[in-house]
């Protein structure tokens, strides 16, 4: 007998004033699981023992038929074995978020910059030849390009973002649409759409194109407008190699 196990994890959530208080998970539209519910068995089982933080790596365990008792040692050692990193039994392992901490209090649990190396996974989807093609273009039709590569990398990060770009003289005005981190409760100090802006440059980076990209206003931080960016192309970076004829 082979079992699926299916763990929404954390998709109660919370109530919300916006669903009348309802969780998102109870707004939510799931034929497919109300349908599961309805014709199979329901019960309610502890996966975290006492004495353990919630979370999911010691309530996967239990899931999994691990005493955490025994086997749980942090979450760092599980987050290495999962990314096939070999440790012996004295090695130490840290697991490290980069967060954004503005007076004191967190702002961003995930430090709202992405590297290049992340740009580079995120590009992974575009094949080589069409990455040649697009760095072989003038400049001006290479923004473009680009600036369509980086809307799709928008849809990508979260099906609800949109970006509705307009170019003009060498500046993309961007209008982001339901990004991820602007939905907040309460008026954020700094904007939440850095992740984006800097997602978007670098973006353009990746095509050798000189880019320098801004937060202009977000909702997250009061804008009325919603979340605008704003995107300088400012020509070709030097160490562009040259194009293919
Ligand atoms: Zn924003």
């Amino acid at each position: 007998m082979k079992y699926a196990i299916i763990i929404p994890d954390g998709a109660a959530d919370e109530p919300l004033q916006e669903l009348n208080g309802k969780t998102p998970f109870e707004a939510a539209n799931i034929p497919n699981m109300d349908r599961i519910a309805m014709e199979g068995r329901q019960g309610t089982a502890r996966t975290v023992p006492d004495g353990f933080e919630s979370g999911s790596d010691v309530a996967t365990m239990c899931l999994l038929g691990y005493d955490p008792k025994v086997y749980h040692t942090g979450r760092a050692p599980l987050e290495a074995a999962a990314q096939s990193i070999p440790l012996s039994a004295t090695d130490w392992v840290f697991r490290c978020n980069l967060v954004t901490v503005v007076d004191d209090v967190m702002k961003d649990h995930s430090s709202g910059g992405i590297s290049d190396a992340e740009a580079q996974k995120l590009l992974g989807d575009l094949s080589p030849l069409e990455r040649r093609i697009i760095r072989a273009l003038p400049a001006a039709l290479r923004t473009r390009a680009a600036l369509r590569t980086a809307r799709a990398l928008v849809r990508e990060t979260y099906p609800g973002s949109r970006a509705i770009m307009r170019l003009k003289r060498g500046t993309a005005s961007i209008d982001l649409r339901g990004s991820l981190f602007c939905e907040v409760r309460e008026t954020s100090i700094l904007p939440l759409c850095g992740f984006y802006a800097s997602a978007i440059a670098r973006v353009l980076q990746q095509f050798a194109l000189r880019a320098d990209a801004q937060v202009t206003e977000c909702r997250a931080a009061g804008g009325r407008k919603g979340c605008l960016l704003s995107v300088v192309v400012s020509g070709i970076t030097a160490d562009e190699p040259a194009a293919a004829a």
